[in-house]
Order: C-alpha cells, then structure tokens, then sequence
C-alpha cells in the first residue's frame, strides 16, 4: 500500500531512541521484572525500588510492527496454545519458546520476578501463570476490586487497594532482600503524575482543528506513558511531546493541512500493528484520527497526589478502561465523539482481544442511533495479521469513504 510520506512531529524520534534504550536495558540490568502495563500500581514501585522492567505486551506490539508475530504465534500454537488466546500472549510464548532466534530490538532478558495486577483482562492470569512456570520466579500480585461504576465507587475499594500494594512492596522488598524508601516511592509517583498530566493536556488539544498529531504519533507516545511511567526521562519526554504539539496547535498545523482534513474519524479497539500503512491510506483521503478509546481511556486516566503516593497508587490500580463497565466505556465514548468533533467511528472486531471487542456491536449501534454518525466494522486482530484480509478490509473502507463523501 503507497501512501504519502507525511511530515511527522519530531518527538516521534525521541521516542523511537528510549525505545531503543529499554530494551537493551532489559538485557543488561538486573533485576528485571516482567511488568503488566495495565493501571499497574507496582510500576511505579519498581521504579523506586531500582528493579528494571520489562512488558511483555509491550513487546508483542514490536514484534506484530516488525512481522514477527505469525512465527511466534504459529511457535505457540505447536506448543497446543489455540488461536483463540490473545496473539499477544501467543506472540510472547512463541517468543519464549523460540530462545533468541534473531528477535526483533535484540528480544528481552529473562525475569528475576513478575509484577502483576489483577486491573486487567482475564487472559493475564493464564499467560503470566505460564509465564512463571516456565522461568520458575515469584510472582507478586495485586487484587483490585473491578469498578463498575468509577463516579461511585466506595471509599473501602481504595483503603483495600492501598493494602494489598503495601503487601506486594513487603513481598518484593522480601524477594529481593531491599528496602524500599518512601522518598524515592513519593518522587517516582510525583513524576508519573506529571507524565499523566502532560498526556492529558496532550489529548485536550487533540480537539484543535486540524488534530495536530495522528493515532500513529499518539500511539508512539503511549510508550511513554506506560513503559517510561515513574521515571524523570519520562515526565521529561512527555513535556516535550506536550510542548510540541501545544505548538502546532497554536500555529494550526496537523498532519493534514486544515483545508485537508475532511472528516475525523474514531478508532476504536486495538490498531492493526503490523499494517500501520493502512492510517496513511485514511490520511490520504482527508481523514484524521484526533482520538482511539485504546488510546484515551486505558492508560493515564488517574491523577496521582505524591504527597499520598500510597493512595495515589490504589487509585491508578482501579482505574481504566479494563476496570469498568461496557456502559461506562460507552458513555465515555459518546461525550468524546461531541467533545471531538468526530463524524465517523472505524471499529475493530478483534478476533483475539475480545475483552475489547465484546461490546463493539453494542457501541455500534448506539453510536449510530444517539449520534446518527456512520460505524465501520472490521475484522482483524490487533497481532496476528494471518487472520487480517486486506482486500476485504479496503474494500469495506472505500465503501464506508464513498459514503463519508
Ligand atoms: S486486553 Fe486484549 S490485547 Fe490486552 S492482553 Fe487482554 S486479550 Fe490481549
């Protein structure tokens, strides 16, 4: 697929040479620990306890980007995983199982422990469980109550949070035989939060017309959010990323011109990682992407006071997307659709992810009824491109822009 080579902010290399950093720190520092992105308070703590972490999701996603995930997969899948289980899960036990065969950014080091929080989808639980079979180290643990309803959400949830992250603090400072200090707790959630706040302001001025960044900038920075959470070079990264399109949107430049972008579109669900190309495509036909819910409403969703950091914690471990209701995801959805100028909503029917995709049929047709805006469908899965058709999705995409028109 020829797409236009588009200008892109330059943050996106700054990202691209943390990136780099990470994982070659997570095959040279020690200890390691495998790391759950999701809401996961005990990031946060690793950091301050001085452990580098290492995020297996995250790395599916770097594998899926460089074509590695159907190897991978089909590695697991001989190892009797079915097809059904998320690809990213059988992308990294393919990769497990594949011991270094010339991996994508060098592979990452095998975990001394892994830090885990039950604010997630089910498929976790499995996957880190084998995860600790195979390499036979600790796995700490934090239980959260689900929230279903964020805007009433009892107090005692947050006093039974901030328990079980003070049982997990004790059980790595027992593993690891350290001491964790407060202060460096404090400081490590004070620049999370300031990462958090950047980010934010970053989403806010994605309501500018034109959108100065695309889904495929604001998915580069939700490294930066998540993987760099705790650390100065993140919330100093996330400055940077905030200043620059604080810019452009001052000076009312996106990556379409104005008079180029036609409609704003809404992804929802995972983006297909290994066929980015196909967001140039939509670029190329006057279609922006000022937001995604995967974007907006998992991660950097909670504000954080280091002056409480053990409460600041309790809260980001209850918060998220992957923490709620289907009809808070939908209200959300709703008001950001007004909030953000959006005439159309792609939707992606994720094979594997269906913790994502069960309510997208749901979304659909609501967000059609109450907002009277078009949603297009696709099939796909958000790793494994084996089960992805591009001749079928281009064909339902040049249907759905014939209709925008
Ligand atoms: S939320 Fe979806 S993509 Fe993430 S681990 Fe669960 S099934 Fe996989």
């Amino acid at each position: 697929m020829e797409t236009k080579k588009r200008e892109r902010p330059s943050f996106n290399k700054a990202i691209g040479g943390a990136m780099k950093q990470h994982y070659s720190d997570t095959r040279t520092r020690k200890p390691l620990a495998y790391t759950l992105m999701s809401s996961n308070p005990l990031i946060e703590v690793a950091c301050a306890a001085g452990i580098q972490t290492a995020f297996p999701e995250n790395y599916a996603c770097v594998c899926a980007a460089r074509h590695a995930s159907p190897k991978y997969c089909a590695k697991a899948e001989a190892h009797h995983y079915t097809q059904d289980i998320c690809s990213y899960c059988r992308s990294n036990l393919g990769y497990t199982h594949s011991h270094n065969d010339d991996p994508p950014n060098g592979g990452i080091g095998d975990p001394d422990l892994f830090l885990m929080t039950s604010s997630a989808c089910s498929h976790y639980f499995k996957w880190w469980d084998t995860l600790k079979e195979i390499h036979q180290k600790p796995l700490v643990f934090v239980n959260t109550p689900r929230v279903m309803d964020p805007l009433n959400m009892p107090d005692f949830y947050v006093d039974f949070a901030q328990e079980e992250i003070k049982a997990a603090i004790s059980q790595i400072e027992s593993i690891l035989n350290i001491t964790l200090s407060p202060e460096k707790l404090a400081q490590a959630v004070r620049h999370s939060d300031k990462t958090v706040d950047y980010w934010q302001k970053v989403l806010a001025l994605q309501k500018s017309v034109p959108a100065p960044l695309g889904l495929s900038d604001l998915s580069n920075a939700l490294f930066v959010l998540i993987v760099m959470a705790g650390t100065r070079e993140g919330a100093t990264l996330m400055e940077k990323i905030y200043h620059e399109t604080s810019q452009r949107a001052a000076e009312g430049k996106g990556i379409l011109r104005r008079d180029e972008e036609k409609h704003r579109l809404l992804w929802l669900n995972i983006p297909f990682w290994y066929n980015l190309k196909i967001l140039g495509y939509f670029e190329d036909r006057g279609c922006a992407f000022p937001i995604s819910d995967y974007c907006q409403y998992i991660w950097g969703v909670t504000r954080m006071d280091s002056q409480h950091p053990l409460e600041g914690l309790a809260r980001k471990a209850l918060g998220g997307e992957l923490n709620t209701s289907l009809d808070d995801h939908i209200q959300k959805l709703i008001t950001d659709i007004e909030a953000y100028h959006i005439d159309g909503v792609i939707a992606h029917s994720n094979r594997s992810c269906r913790v994502l995709s069960v309510g997208v049929l749901d979304a659909a047709s609501i967000i059609r009824e109450k907002l009277n805006i078009p949603v297009l469908i696709l099939d796909g899965d958000h790793a494994d491109e084996r089960v992805y058709s591009e001749a079928e999705t281009m064909t339902r995409i040049d249907t759905f822009l014939e209709m925008l028109e």
